[in-house]
């Protein structure tokens, strides 16, 4: 972890501090997971044992308190330069009582969203006196603004996941099952720069009428139209995800090229239409508009997009009735698609990142459908 890293860690820590004293909470009480990991630049997975970073609002003392045998997972975290205390406990110790030890008598506590609920009661008998409320709403207003090195990462996924979109032709073909293409694209997600693969979309045919279908035993046909949405993280934490419509030779149903042509231009137009200040729900407005003009209303059945960093669904949902303001920094999926049941579905998605002066796409394969040999 360079110095660059830990001085952006510390501005993060800072923030969250402030944002907690603004929102009236004594402390965030943070348990492994991409908060953890956006205050401490990584996170280890520890469920059982309680393993919480304790951030008073304002200055008093941050500690992480971790189990000794899980403190090698927090090896690399440059904990002098963050100003954080690493206080480990042993088995048969009481952690609730070693955290609530470094609290006084606080009156509110923020919880981590995905603090298990063993650990969120353990800490409520511990600290009776608090109120507790959850950290994911101080947190969020931090993390959907990224600065300059999670945008970075960003991108590098996005090139990452956008070379495996590339490669598409060296698995997809008829006479292959979901599954086993799916196997294939989950090694080249690696390959490519990733850590691991998040998710694996291979739906095929009607499959690619159902939006978040996995993959199946089905066997690719010559003909079929196949929806591939892929993604995962890079080192630094943050993920990619993007989604490509494929064909496989001519497309066997006759409205294909027309009803994709509406999809490709509800997606660049949603694309276009962001820059800083515009609403989330203009952006899916503008989607919804182009696909609902050409008749197919009924068969857009999601929201435009997701924000995306640590976590692959994050602030801010491009979503009728979200209208927070899109600002520079912030990065989100633009992703319509128009689903036909039983019969075959397509998707477009990009990453998009705000710009000062407009938008800048992460993803840059290209958006037509992709025919590949049938
Ligand atoms: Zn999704
Ligand atoms: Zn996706
Ligand atoms: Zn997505």
């Amino acid at each position: 972890m360079s110095t660059k890293d830990s001085s952006a860690l510390r501005a993060r820590l800072d923030r969250a501090r402030t944002a907690a004293g603004a929102a009236g909470v004594d402390a965030l009480l943070i348990a492994p997971g991409s908060d953890l990991w956006y205050l401490l630049g990584g996170s280890g997975h520890s469920f059982e044992r309680l393993t919480c970073l304790v951030l008073p609002a304002g200055e008093g003392p941050a500690v992480l308190v971790v189990p000794r045998l899980e403190a090698p997972g927090y090896d690399a975290i440059p904990f002098d330069e963050l100003g954080v205390e690493l206080a480990t406990w042993v088995d048969g110790e009481d952690p609730y009582a070693l955290v609530a030890g470094r609290l006084g008598r606080p009156a509110r506590l923020a919880v981590a969203d995905v603090m298990p609920a063993l650990h969120v009661l353990g800490l409520r008998a511990a600290v009776p006196s608090a109120e507790q409320t959850l950290a994911g709403p101080v947190l969020r207003e931090l993390r959907m603004r990224k600065d300059d090195l999670e945008i970075e990462a960003l991108r590098r996924a996005g090139a990452a996941i956008d070379r495996v979109h590339a490669r598409m032709a060296e698995w997809l073909r008829a006479g292959r099952t979901e599954a086993a293409i799916a196997a294939d694209i989950t090694a080249a997600i690696v390959e490519e720069g990733h850590v691991r693969a998040d998710f694996v979309i291979v739906g095929s045919g009607p499959n690619g009428a159902s939006p978040h279908h996995t993959v199946s035993e089905r066997v690719v046909e010559s003909g079929d139209v196949v929806v591939i949405d892929i993604g995962g993280p890079v080192a630094e934490g943050y993920n990619s995800d993007s989604t490509r419509t494929y064909s496989i030779g001519t497309p066997r149903d006759t409205d294909v090229a027309q009803t994709y042509a509406v999809l490709q231009e509800a997606q660049r137009a949603a694309v276009d239409s962001v820059r800083p200040g515009v609403r989330a729900e203009d952006v899916d407005a503008v989607a919804r508009k182009v696909i609902a003009e050409a008749g197919f209303g009924p068969n857009f059945i999601h929201r435009t997009g997701h924000g995306i960093g640590l976590d692959v669904h994050e602030d801010p949902y491009i979503v009728s009735g979200n209208r927070i303001a899109v600002e520079p920094g912030m990065a989100f999926s633009v992703e319509p698609g128009i689903y036909l049941p039983g019969r075959w579905g397509a998707r477009i998605e990009d990453i998009v990142v705000v710009t000062p002066d407009g938008v800048e796409s992460l993803n840059n394969q290209p958006h037509e459908l992709v025919m590949l040999p049938g």
